[in-house]
């Protein structure tokens, strides 16, 4: 931001262009109860924002309640996440649904401490609970995307903590969750990791870096494992999916369903480990030679 220009300016820019042009996504149309929050911000942890509207509408229906969802088998809950990818987190928001209905009576709760003592929730859920579900004014909710946007309008490179900081400084007064909405429109619509349309954001007056050669600000990205050129995480979705369709599997006939041929020493190797891990995740059981959901 030029320093001539007051915060107030800033903020009535972007709020007023997310009033007229921010995306009219699901839960902005009909924003849920707690539980709902809590449910769409673990999806959207590692899932992208299309697939989580299509998806999350038919998981609320199956799981209405915090309480529906802690009594639920976990192999239910896993067949229902079918599709969200990254399933660890079907198990966690499980155990997470049970923990607050053993420790808090069924009441998600709406301070971050709280919250990022419940499994799978870290410290950016807890903020977007926080914020989204109960309208908390002082919780910034910093995602790659914001931090890569609040970043370059500051044209500094933060550390997280001096980052948090900043971000809660510009939250505007009453109107936190519109900020933060609109905040991670500007990231996935104009500030993009790469070739940000400057030219085009409603922020352009403001930042301190538009019209330059913008540097990548965020944080670098983890490798994921690959193997025959697919990712870690489908190779588990693939065999995640087969056990939850057919109850019970062998090792062989999964190896015989995932590769073509009689499967290599390596394919049986990356097998072995891909099981190990799931089973290590609580996603899987290994009974007797055979394969399944846990019971
Ligand atoms: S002007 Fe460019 S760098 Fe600045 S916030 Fe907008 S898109 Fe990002």
């Amino acid at each position: 931001m030029k320093p001539s220009d007051s915060r107030t300016q800033l903020h009535e820019a972007l709020l007023q262009w997310y009033a007229e042009r921010g995306r009219p996504l699901l839960w902005r149309r009909t924003p849920g109860d707690p539980y709902q929050v809590l449910v769409r911000e673990v999806m959207l942890q590692q899932t992208q924002v299309a697939r989580v509207e299509r998806l999350l509408p038919r998981f609320l229906e199956r799981f209405p309640t915090v309480q529906a969802l802690a009594a639920a088998p976990l192999a239910e809950v896993i067949r229902w996440w079918q599709g969200l990818g990254y399933n660890r987190r079907a198990r966690l928001l499980w155990e997470c649904a049970r923990r607050i209905v053993e420790d808090y009576g069924g009441v998600i709760p709406s301070d971050p401490g709280l919250l990022t003592r419940l499994p799978g929730i870290g410290r950016y859920t807890a903020a977007a609970v926080a914020t989204f579900a109960f309208g908390r004014q002082d919780v910034p909710v910093v995602d790659t995307n914001i931090a890569r946007a609040l970043q370059r309008l500051l044209a500094e490179t933060l550390p997280p903590r001096v980052l948090l900081q900043r971000a809660r400084e510009l939250i505007p007064p009453g109107a936190s969750v519109q900020w933060h909405e609109a905040l991670m429109d500007l990231g996935a619509l104009y500030c993009r990791k790469r070739r940000p349309l400057c030219g085009q954001c409603p922020l352009r007056s403001w930042c301190r870096s538009a019209g330059r050669e913008v540097q990548e600000l965020s944080s670098g990205t983890r490798g994921e494992p690959h193997f025959q050129g697919v990712p870690r995480r489908l190779w588990r979705g693939r065999l995640l999916r087969l056990v939850a369709t057919v109850g019970r599997i062998t090792l062989e006939e999964v190896a015989a369903a995932l590769f073509e041929a009689p499967p290599t020493p390596q394919q049986r190797r990356w097998l072995r480990e891909l099981v190990a891990g799931l089973v290590r995740d609580g996603l899987l059981q290994s009974r007797r030679g055979w394969l399944m959901l846990p019971q």
